[in-house]
């Protein structure tokens, strides 16, 4: 069975990782759909954020990296798949989750939405909080695939 995880990965984190990982063991394929359109400010663009994506899950057999515009649940019929992982962290997703989950089967009632929650040393890590350690200097390590460190480091440098 095929399961796609969409997201707008700005950038992938570990955490996001740890999500790919579990579903890439229960799913015979996985998708991996980075969004172009976001309701928020992306802080890489959309190129960075894909080719990002794709060298943090290279080494992961059955994951393709692939981008979409547009509706999540139209990419999912594209690539004729019916369900969607998102991953959960806490309470303070659920809200936003549970509604998202309503509006895409309301739109598409053929395709489900599974949640995976992370192992619990990933549960605390956030993009938006990874985006200000790394204006403040702070080392990614712990938070972020190598290639995202590297392409904070390359960002900062050229702004300064
Ligand atoms: P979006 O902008 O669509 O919410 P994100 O790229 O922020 O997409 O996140 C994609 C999915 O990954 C969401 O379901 C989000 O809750 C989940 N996620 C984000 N960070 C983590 C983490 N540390 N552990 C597990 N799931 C996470």
């Amino acid at each position: 069975m095929k399961a796609i995880y969409p997201g707008t990965f700005d950038p992938i984190s570990l955490g996001h990782l740890n999500i790919v990982e579990k579903a890439a063991k229960i799913f015979d394929e996985v998708i991996l759909g980075v969004a172009d359109y976001t309701a928020k400010e992306n802080y890489f663009s959309f190129e960075e954020r894909v080719e990002l994506c794709r060298k943090s899950c290279a080494y992961i057999e059955n994951v393709q990296v692939i981008s979409f515009t547009g509706l999540v649940v139209d990419f999912a019929r594209e690539q004729n798949c019916k369900l969607l992982i998102r991953g959960l962290r806490a309470v303070s997703d659920f809200e936003y989750e549970l509604s998202l989950a309503l509006h895409n089967v309301k739109l598409n009632a053929d395709i489900e939405t599974m949640f995976l929650v992370p192992s619990l040393r990933y549960m605390y890590l956030s993009s938006s909080m990874i985006r200000q350690l790394a204006e403040l200097n702070a080392d990614l390590k712990d938070f972020v695939p190598p290639a995202v460190a590297e392409a904070f480091k390359q960002k900062m440098h050229r702004s300064t």
